[in-house]
């Protein structure tokens, strides 16, 4: 329990750093001022990408919080879905998961 707690510290902890660095860079791209359009369009993209991978960052954080309360409730491990152990590799893969993976593959199917 406590290597999954500080696996998913240390991947708080990069996820608020990789966070951040695009966080400083969408800013430096804000104020760059003067620019043709071709920079303008590579820009936006620049941005618009830099803004849908920190929601993803979002959420990727949102899970290691849910997960490391998880571990303080004596509920990490167990499917949130079916309440099933979870198989420890794919906990070693993937700390934060929620759900075993047939709950997993229903959700993606959007069976849930
Ligand atoms: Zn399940």
């Amino acid at each position: 329990m406590k290597a999954y707690r500080e696996k998913l510290l240390q991947k708080k902890h990069e996820i608020l750093e990789a966070y951040q660095k695009n966080k400083t860079y969408g800013m430096q791209a804000d104020e760059d001022g003067a620019q043709d359009i071709a920079d303008k369009a590579t820009n936006s993209y620049t941005k618009e990408f830099l803004f849908s991978l920190s929601n993803t960052e979002r959420d990727m954080l949102q899970q290691v919080d849910e997960a490391l309360h998880r571990i303080d409730d004596h509920r990490f491990g167990y499917c949130v879905v079916c309440e099933d152990e979870m198989e420890r590799k794919r906990l070693e893969a993937v700390p934060w998961a929620q759900r075993c993976v047939s709950c997993q593959e229903k959700q993606e199917q959007g069976l849930l």
